[in-house]
């Protein structure tokens, strides 16, 4: 049997008490806007911004400094174009010194600290090789590829990074092959100063994706963020992995820039020492919490490949990869094992790798 009590002064005062919360929740509900998403176009490719948690004038006042960021970026880092990296590249080759701002220097100077960790697999100083391919440019060329002998002209002359002298402000170049392209690390370099910048204005749950590969900070109502990783053959999600706190996800990729001429596939990320397309790598994703090193890390496990690929991670201190052969074989670490998740049947073949 059910019997009904007056309210007791306590009951009344919790009851009060219920309402004020439920009154102030709804009030933050009206005003706060939990995911804001938006979408623009840089970096030659598609830029998603997500922003949780934050109130709609507040998300849309950061979206604007992420757009304007990411344009002046592109512009200051275009290896041809005029603007600082475009001057930088017409005078290293004059062999003697000259000054740049500091963003600059200080592109070069942690590029080279990774392409150092990589053996140079990573090695943004193959501009000219790059040029030569025609992957310089939005355009993805047609073709043919260049003749043996002018990718060889290149190859014997070794341009590095390590061919630079930055002293200060000051560069000089001791080769002059060296032509600077970043298009391997100044994605993941800009994401980590946007993320910088979008912390200082107030974010604390975001996620910046650049045409695939991103960084994320805090979470989404307490649930990591769930990203999807790209089948390199076929449409699709190959897997998934929880991110969260200060995280990111860089993929390199054949699929991205190539063509094919005469039924061959000739795709953007190129082997320094070879001066040739990588072969039998069809992509590389790291997991890592700065987004320039996972950026420089992909495109060196890249071109590191099957073979090397353990060596170069433990050198650049790298402990969640991926990397998928020609074949579809899978190779990984045993941390990005125990994270990811595949979601295709039947499950490719995989080698766990310390
Ligand atoms: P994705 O475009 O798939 O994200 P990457 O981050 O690996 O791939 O960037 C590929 C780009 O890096 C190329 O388009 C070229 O500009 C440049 N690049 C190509 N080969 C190398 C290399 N061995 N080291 C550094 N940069 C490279
Ligand atoms: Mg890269």
């Amino acid at each position: 049997m059910i019997t009904i009590k007056p309210f007791s002064p306590s009951a009344f005062v919790l009851i009060l008490l219920a309402c004020f919360v439920l009154f102030a929740c709804t009030e933050t509900n009206k005003t706060a806007q939990p995911i804001v998403k938006e979408e623009v176009y840089a970096f030659g490719t598609l830029v998603n911004i997500t922003l949780y948690g934050l109130p709609e004038a507040k998300a849309y006042e950061i979206i604007g400094a992420v757009v304007n960021d990411f344009s002046y970026l592109e512009n200051v880092w275009h290896p041809w174009k005029a603007g600082s990296l475009g001057r930088v590249n017409q005078l290293l080759p004059t062999k003697s010194a000259f000054s740049t701002g500091p963003g600059v220097i200080q592109l070069m100077t942690e590029a080279r600290k990774l392409s150092r960790m990589s053996d140079d697999y990573f090695n943004p100083a193959i501009g000219a090789l790059v040029k030569l391919w025609g992957f310089h440019q939005d355009e993805i060329p047609l073709g043919p590829p260049p003749s043996l002998a002018d990718i060889e002209n290149i190859l014997k002359q070794k341009p590095s990074l390590d061919n630079l002298d930055i002293k200060g402000f000051t560069v000089r170049s001791n080769n002059e092959a060296v032509i600077l392209d970043f298009g391997g690390f100044a994605k993941g370099y800009a994401v980590q100063q946007v993320i910088d910048h979008i912390k200082a204005l107030g974010a604390t749950n975001a996620i910046i994706n650049v045409g695939g590969d991103l960084h994320v900070i805090g979470n989404k109502a307490g649930q990591p963020w769930r990203i999807g990783i790209r089948n390199p053959r076929g449409q699709g999600i190959l897997a998934s992995i929880d991110v969260e706190g200060s995280e990111s996800v860089f993929t390199s990729g054949d699929y991205e820039r190539f063509y094919e001429y005469q039924g061959k596939r000739y795709h953007h990320i190129l082997d320094p020492q070879t001066g040739f397309p990588v072969q039998g790598v069809s992509s590389v994703t790291v997991v890592h919490s700065s987004p320039a090193t996972a950026d420089a890390a992909a495109t060196a496990l890249f071109v590191a490949g099957p073979v090397h690929w353990r060596n170069i991670a433990k050198q650049m201190s790298l402990h969640e990869v991926m990397l998928i052969d020609d074949k579809g074989v899978i190779y990984m670490t045993p941390e990005m094992q125990q994270r990811i998740r595949f979601e295709i049947e039947p499950r490719p073949k995989i080698i766990v790798q310390r």
